[in-house]
């Protein structure tokens, strides 16, 4: 029994045993080969099943903690036969175990032994039996593997483990230590505070002190992600708070953040720097960019795992040297964390994961705090973080959200599974196809939607024999993939997890969500399942965050993102007046015109004349936005016809970044001509012309979402749950897209522009109260 395991001194940090042995004993290649392993839930039921199979006297679940010089470790091991004096570590698997890769095994051995050698210390033990119970899952049968340990040699491993963990464990609170103090003496980074952004930042530092939800209206130019960041950083130390993520919904956003960062970590001139030149400044501040898979990765035409991919094979022998460089230099933007992950001949992408642990501030998309599997959520679950989250252009969450809780699944895909199936999986296919089409049928016949037009149907409720059926066939997919791993084709493993994807929705399917299918013709239809609710998702993720700031230009009215994104009831409404004056933008209501379908062809020429009339007052660059490429080319070529001389370009449909580049470039000072948009797209939000570079905006639209089936049961779905049907599936949405699309305009307390919203339903007294306060609408 070692004294070092049962030292009472208080400890330097503190670390699980899984993290521990992850840290320590993972060696070898990284693997993500599709290898179909249990879900968690059967995970569970497997230790149950495994522990109920044992006689008497069985412990199972048995807490132990240790300490070696200052570190303290704990966690729960397995299960422990007094009888057998055997101490077990049991986990579950599908398929042939001879195929599980050497360090995984090599990882399990390494917990079996640090929980032997916490046993062994607590209760006195000479010497003890590990074992590593595998259970296969569909048989139900167990693999025993045995090794017997004296105390002293698991003392020490055990101390080996502690040991290779406690340099990093001290260098990590010494970071801790001197980031905290850095951050309590952190200074604004420019001379003065721009008119609001004081207050703003006022209003984020409450949030943080108090744990609290703040959803923030500011104006464009005020300077939102310094003013959010810097006292989130600032509160940092006094509230114990352990990272910081700011989570923005386009790229852009994320540069913004990186940027301002850095300047609040340099001094002097190199504030000015591009942040990955300037490394960050001098602030002790971890700081990584979280970057998509395919956005991060060196082989795209490779799959991750060692046979395939060279940054795969040996990463973890690689890790540590990697992830200490990576740390040193602290600036992990995409590109630093790239130099560093290809010094060290490691995947970039999976070094940034591993890095999220370690960094203080994270930098990426929303999805990585909100998504069902986001990473950051996980991690600040697991190592119970006090996490504090930024949300940049929070109006677009209600959107972003129920896109991360909902699926489609297309019937013809799975048609042609099932005819190239492999014979084992033949049956369940075959069920699923079957069930598919009669559900079809049941529906209103299998003719519908063959006229050239789709066919769109809000169904009752889950299609509960279909979804039965893909349970079986995910099933039989799953033990056809663990015992055939060589055959898992790219399509087959892509359905499964379309699959899988769809039951986890449908497991938790309510009145927050529905059901729909979409007929394109014979043997093509889509069945969706589709969240209009997002809050019931994202309301235990704001509860367990410390704070959490929603921030945007357009979150009025705050009851509307506060339902539907279930925000605390404490949360927090803060709107910050806006620096401009009524004088700077002209707002006119063209009240004759009526965008309505019915009198689209009607309003063509009127809305030709007022583009026509105010361009030849005031000659400049303009904006005209549309409600879709149909009713903007219908303008366009009215436009043209009469008006051949006024020079105009349009957006079309999926343009490359090249194309919106260059669309944007005919935005320069002294330039002339309208561009034609469509509301609620690329050039609706997120861009700044500032200047003559833009001098007006023709809105002909409320930006209101069809009326069509999908939209009139998440009116009647709104309307139950908060008595705000119409408002919440059709007027705000719109107006939000309307002032964000205004917005583009004025853009410093310089600029002077015109701003035409051409609806009679903008004179409506709803409409109104729902534009910004500053506006003087003439
Ligand atoms: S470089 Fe690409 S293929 Fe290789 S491990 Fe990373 S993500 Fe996978």
């Amino acid at each position: 029994m070692s004294d070092a395991v049962k030292s009472a001194e208080t400890p330097l940090y503190r670390v699980a045993v899984r993290a521990l042995c992850d840290f320590t004993a993972r060696e070898g290649d990284l693997d993500h080969r599709f290898t179909p392993s249990p879900s968690a839930r059967e995970g569970m039921a497997g230790h149950v099943l495994v522990t109920g199979r044992r006689g008497d006297g069985y412990e199972s679940e048995i807490a132990l903690s240790g300490r070696y010089r200052g570190l303290a470790v704990s966690g729960r091991a397995d299960g422990f036969d007094p009888a057998l004096n055997r101490l077990e570590e049991i986990k579950t698997h599908r398929g042939d175990l001879s195929r599980m890769a050497a360090n995984q095994r090599a990882l399990h051995w390494a917990q079996a032994r640090v929980y032997g050698a916490l046993l062994c210390a607590e209760r006195g033990l000479e010497s003890l039996t590990l074992a590593l119970v595998y259970l296969d899952i569909a048989s139900e049968r167990e693999t025993l593997l045995t090794e017997e340990a004296s105390a002293g040699e698991l003392t020490a491993f055990f101390e080996a483990q502690c040991e290779r963990f406690l340099g990093w464990a001290e260098q990590e609170r010494a970071h801790r230590q001197a980031r905290d103090a850095a951050l309590a003496g952190l200074v604004f980074p420019h001379a003065e505070f721009r008119p609001g952004q004081r207050e703003l930042a006022e209003g984020v530092y409450k949030a943080a002190a108090t744990g609290r939800c703040l959803l923030a209206q500011a104006p464009t130019g005020i300077g939102k992600t310094v003013a959010t960041l810097f006292p989130t950083l600032k509160a940092m130390p006094r509230q114990g708070i352990d990272r910081l993520a700011f989570l923005t919904m386009k790229t852009p956003g994320r540069r913004l953040a990186l940027e301002s960062l850095a300047r609040l970590g340099a001094e002097g001139e190199s504030r000015d720097q591009n942040p990955e030149e300037s490394g960050g400044g001098r602030l002790p501040l971890r700081v990584l960019e979280l970057v998509a898979r395919n956005k991060a990765c060196e082989h795209p035409d490779k799959a991750c795992h060692g046979d395939a991919c060279p940054l795969a094979a040996g990463f973890y022998d690689r890790l540590p040297a990697a992830r200490q460089a990576a740390v040193t230099r602290g600036w992990l933007g995409r590109e630093a964390l790239r130099e560093v992950a290809l010094e060290y001949r490691v995947c970039p992408y999976y070094l940034g994961q591993e890095l999220a642990r370690w960094s203080d501030v994270c930098v990426g998309d929303v999805n990585h705090y909100f998504d069902a599997s986001a990473l950051l959520h996980g991690l600040a679950q697991a190592n119970a973080w006090r996490l504090a989250l930024l949300v940049d252009e929070a109006h677009n969450l209600v959107e972003r959200a129920r896109g991360m809780y909902s699926i489609e699944l297309d019937q013809r895909a799975f048609s042609q599974l099932h005819r190239s199936a492999p014979a084992p999986l033949v049956k369940p296919l075959g069920r699923l196809v079957r069930q598919w089409q009669e559900m079809v049928r049941e529906q209103g016949g299998a003719d519908e939607g063959q006229a050239g037009r789709p066919t769109y149907r809000v169904l009752e409720g889950l299609p509960e024999r279909l979804v039965g059926a893909m349970q079986r066939a995910a099933a039989a997919i799953t033990d056809y993939l663990a015992e055939h791993p060589g055959d898992a084709e790219p399509a087959l493993q892509e359905r499964l997890f379309e699959v899988q994807a769809f039951i986890r929705l449908a497991d938790s399917f309510g009145e927050h969500s529905l059901c729909d299918l979409t007929r394109h013709g014979r043997g093509h239809a889509i069945l969706g399942l589709r969240n209009l609710i997002p809050a019931d998702f994202l309301a235990p993720r704001f509860a367990q965050a410390h704070s959490s700031v929603l921030f945007s230009a357009t979150l009025s009215p705050a009851h509307y993102h506060h339902d539907l994104l279930g925000l605390p009831g404490d949360s927090v409404w803060q709107s910050v007046a806006s620096p401009f004056r009524a004088d700077q933008l002209e707002v006119r209501i063209q009240g004759g015109i009526s965008t309505r379908l019915r009198d689209r062809e009607a309003s063509l020429d009127p809305i030709v004349a007022e583009l026509a009339g105010q361009y030849q007052r005031r000659p400049g660059l303009y904006l005209a936005f549309f409600s879709s490429f149909a009713y903007l080319q219908a303008v366009e070529a009215r436009l043209a016809r009469l008006h051949p001389e006024l020079s105009r370009w349009s957006q079309t449909r999926g343009m490359s970044e090249a194309e919106r580049d260059a669309f944007l470039a005919r935005f320069q000072a002294g330039g002339q001509g309208i561009g034609f948009a469509v509301l609620g797209g690329a050039f609706g939000e997120g861009i700044d012309l500032p200047g003559e570079r833009l001098v007006g905006a023709f809105i002909a639209t409320l930006g209101l979402p069809p009326f069509d089936p999908f939209n009139e049961t998440l009116k009647a779905r709104l309307q139950a749950r908060f008595g705000n049907g119409d408002a919440y599936a059709y007027r705000i949405p719109g107006l939000i897209k309307v002032i964000q699309a205004a917005g583009r305009v004025i853009r410093s307390p310089k600029d002077r522009g015109t701003l035409v919203l051409m609806d009679d339903r903008f004179q409506h007294r709803d409409v109104r109260r729902l534009l910004p306060e500053w506006w003087q609408v003439g």
